[in-house]
């Protein structure tokens, strides 16, 4: 069998521990047996971003900007312990902070949806797609502490002229914090919420908390509203899909209640926090993927997982782990069929289909990693578990006969 051929190399962003150990078992034993595979490799672990003062982040962000699809492996994000552990020069920030303010993209998370594994809300029937806008608010606040006096908001304008609020008058200690969003930023939030909904033919709802914070979430109302009308209510119609704004305590009234098959438009932490309860309603955190789109149609896969420091620790000891590699390989999936569908690549795009077919089929048929074995729940299948290696090898052969 002749391997199938690409055209433009896909940004390849490898990361850290058991993470990056399943990225390798994934290229050996899922894509490079089938693709002559291209890519353009990134070293995002972190002792090359060390090395480089982490300049091979910035590099790898410049790349997918350049080739326009890129896949990353979970990275570890340092605190004071890595600092120690890897003796690093510094505490980094979070590579996914410094691409998502490159691409100024906005995360769009899915469930992968498996016969067997049901939803702790049982009526959740099709995945709920979480967009989550990747820039600002508390992520890019500045906080303090505060004692007795006086705390001020000031903004001064281009000329100097300067408008003051009180925040608040202390008589104790206390803790204050300033956020911000710009407005090219939302609009490029909702541009792409609006773009990729119609491009998977789902209805988007979008909620803030616009009665409370009626100048800050309701400019993230009204932009929304604004673009929605003017560039995307007649493609929203002629889809026969909804746009609907109300608030977060209804949407999250609505969501439960709901069967799926919605795209849910979050700022920044409602989307940090109501993705994982989503992941987690859904099954497993291991079954999330994560795409970041840019207003220009950028797009970067990944798992919605770290970096499983817990199941690495015990691989380095020399055990066999069962981490699931599933999320990783849909964001695999999803970088090599979208670079299929941009150079019009069918075999590519048939390969990456494939591969989440032959992945979610030998779960269905009672194989997988030990996360799943307790909610596996099917009806004359009795699930095996396997160790990471072990399940790979068993979607290659189920891989082997689709092709
Ligand atoms: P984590 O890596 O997601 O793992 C937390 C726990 O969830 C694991 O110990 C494991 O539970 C379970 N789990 C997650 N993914 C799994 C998988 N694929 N298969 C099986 N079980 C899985 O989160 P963390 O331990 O909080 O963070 C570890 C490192 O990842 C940190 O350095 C953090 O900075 C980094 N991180 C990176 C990203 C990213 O790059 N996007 C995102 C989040 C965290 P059991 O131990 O019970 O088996
Ligand atoms: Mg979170």
């Amino acid at each position: 069998m002749s391997k199938i051929i690409m055209k433009t190399p896909i940004v390849e962003m490898d990361g850290d521990e058991m993470t990056r150990v399943l990225w390798q078992w994934i290229k050996d034993i899922l894509i490079n047996p089938f693709v002559d595979l291209k890519t353009e490799y990134y070293d995002l672990g972190l002792p090359e971003r060390d090395k480089t003062d982490d300049q091979v982040t910035v590099d790898s962000a410049n790349a997918t900007l350049k080739y326009g699809v890129a896949v990353k492996c979970a990275t570890i994000t340092p605190n004071n312990q890595r600092v120690e552990e890897y003796n690093l020069k510094k505490m980094y920030k979070r590579p996914n902070g410094t691409i998502r303010a490159m691409l100024d993209g906005t995360v769009f998370r899915a469930p992968i949806l498996v016969d067997g594994i049901t939803p702790y809300i049982p009526t959740w029937k099709k995945p709920i797609v979480i967009a989550r806008h990747a820039y600002g608010d508390i992520y890019k606040a500045v906080d303090g502490k505060a004692g007795i006096g006086k705390a001020e908001l000031v903004f001064t304008d281009k000329d100097g002229n300067k408008q003051t609020q009180v925040i608040h008058d202390f008589k104790g200690d206390g803790v204050v914090c300033a956020m911000h969003n710009t407005d090219k930023s939302i609009e490029s939030f909702a541009r792409a919420c609006f773009n990729y909904a119609l491009d998977q033919k789902l209805p988007l709802w979008f909620s803030t908390e616009d009665t409370i914070s009626k100048v800050y979430d309701g400019n993230f109302k009204r932009i929304f509203a604004e673009v929605y009308e003017k560039d995307y209510k007649k493609a929203f119609e002629d889809a026969g899909i909804e746009y609907m704004y109300t608030l977060i305590d209804d949407v999250v009234a609505r969501i439960v209640r709901s069967e799926g098959g919605i795209v849910w438009a979050c700022k920044n932490y409602d989307g940090d926090v109501m993705s994982d309860m989503v992941a987690t309603a859904y099954g497993s955190l291991a079954m999330m993927t994560s795409v970041l789109v840019s207003p220009q149609g950028i797009y970067e896969y990944e798992a919605a997982h770290g970096t499983v420091t817990r199941h690495y620790y015990k691989y380095i000891k020399g055990e066999q782990t069962s981490t699931n590699p599933v999320a990783t390989i849909f964001a695999w999936s999803g970088a090599l069929r979208k670079r299929g569908e941009l150079d019009g690549l069918k075999d590519l795009v048939d390969f990456a289909n494939n591969l989440e077919k032959a992945t979610v089929e030998t779960i269905e048929s009672g194989f997988m990693t030990g996360d799943l074995v307790s909610i596996f729940k099917k009806e004359g299948v009795t699930p095996v578990k396997l160790n990471s290696k072990e399940f790979l090898s068993k979607i290659a052969e189920n891989l082997q006969k689709a092709m």
